[in-house]
């Protein structure tokens, strides 16, 4: 069985072929510059990776040219395009309705576009790709994975902000929570390991963006990221959580339009706007290393700020069985994992120093010192993966 996953950004388009029965990625790739000239590069396990510039003028024309790639003979992994089951869409927002995976409709794609005000920089594009996709395979379903729906089970005082109630009721204020494909697939993984469906996990995921859940019993609690993914920790360029004056100061006072307001928080702070080196955490450590203050400023900023809200999830769950560091920053960054549970043997975590800094990358590792009351993981995501799962259970009913 056959599944084909899509994430559509305003310029790119990802795409992975499944294989289910082997749980195997038979081919992915990446079109990029959508829009603009065009760019693919298409790779396939065990054979040279091929790359191209044709011609994109928008996302059907990329999805349109990587089936009849997935199909050539040079370059192709499957006979026919007949043979992709059902395609699974990845949205960053799935609102207040789209509670979990769900088959895309017409109803389904009325209310998308009914939100795109809460996610113009995602919605749109991954809409225009999931029509794309449509038109181009109109005879398989199509499944949407959002990364909000991990966060339908929050309490209502995790979710609702202490604002007048009536933004939430009325413009749907709240926090929605992210990269929920990603939480959800890794604290499965660690509930599995612990081999208890009870678990109280803290999941990091820390890449370019960046956040941290809470799940107790399969479901999650609460979530750093909120009304959009600017929330939580420090990021390579967002800020994360500021006190809301800051931003109204740097309107009134430093006189910043709304347009430039939103650029310092979302492309100018963070990781880079603190160390002023760059929005890439290998570059800040490097230059933290050699003796740049900011940077090493940067780093702490990081870790401080990660320890609080493992903290806080710890207070509101009362205890942690796993914490789980995740995606680029989570998997790869053995002094960041390290610092952060340097003294939280007080809630249970301990890890064994040597494993951590020998930990293969790309594999499952249990980092915990013997006798740790917490268990201390890194698991590398794998959101595609999960979004083939869902759509194979929801399209094909398995
Ligand atoms: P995205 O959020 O774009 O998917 P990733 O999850 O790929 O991002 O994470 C990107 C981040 O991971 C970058 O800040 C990069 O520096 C960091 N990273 C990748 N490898 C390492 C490494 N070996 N050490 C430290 N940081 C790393």
């Amino acid at each position: 069985m056959k599944i084909l996953v899509v994430n559509a950004g305003s310029s790119s388009l990802k795409y992975q072929l499944f294989d289910m029965g082997q749980g195997a990625v038979l081919a992915k790739g990446n079109c990029e510059r959508i829009g603009i000239d065009g760019r693919i590069t298409h790779k396939r396990p065990g054979k040279e990776d091929f790359s191209a510039a044709p011609a994109f003028p928008d996302h059907r024309a990329a999805i349109g040219y990587v089936l009849g790639l997935l199909t050539a003979p040079a370059h192709g992994v499957i006979e026919s395009v007949e043979e992709i089951a059902a395609v699974g869409h990845r949205f960053a927002h799935g609102g207040e309705k789209l509670r979990e995976s769900a088959v895309l409709g017409d109803e389904e794609l009325e209310y998308l576009e009914s939100i795109v005000g809460l996610n113009p920089l995602h919605g749109p594009p991954a809409i225009s790709g999931f029509k794309a996709c449509r038109a181009e395979m109109p005879n398989v379903k199509h499944v949407g994975v959002f990364d909000t729906s991990y966060y339908a089970t929050l309490p209502d005082y995790a979710y609702i902000y202490p604002l007048p109630y009536e933004l939430y009721e009325e413009k749907k204020i709240r926090r929605y929570g992210f990269h929920g494909t990603s939480h959800r697939y890794v604290a499965g993984k660690a509930q599995e390991l612990l081999g208890d469906p009870n678990a109280k996990i803290v999941t990091c995921h820390l890449g370019n963006g960046s956040s941290i859940t809470a799940t107790v019993n399969g479901k999650a609690v609460d979530t750093s990221m909120g009304f959009t993914p600017q929330d939580g920790v420090p990021m390579g360029t967002r800020s994360g959580a500021l006190d809301p004056t800051v931003v109204t100061y740097l309107m009134k006072t430093c006189k910043l339009s709304a347009e430039e307001t939103e650029k310092v928080l979302n492309e100018k702070s963070g990781l880079l706007g603190i160390s002023g080196v760059s929005s890439d955490c290998r570059d800040v450590e490097e230059a933290a290393n050699a003796g740049n203050k900011r940077a090493e400023l940067a780093m702490r900023i990081l870790v401080h700020n990660v320890k609080k809200l493992i903290g806080a999830y710890y207070a509101e769950m009362n205890g942690i069985d796993a914490l789980v560091f995740t995606a680029g920053i989570g998997e790869n960054d053995r002094a960041l994992r390290a610092d952060v549970c340097r003294d939280l043997s007080a809630l249970g975590v301990e890890i064994d120093e040597e494993v951590n800094a020998t930990c293969p990358r790309g594999e499952i590792c249990d980092l915990s010192k013997k006798g740790a009351r917490a268990k201390t993981f890194v698991i590398p995501t794998n959101e595609e993966y999960m979004i083939a799962l869902d759509t194979l259970s929801l399209a094909l009913g398995k």
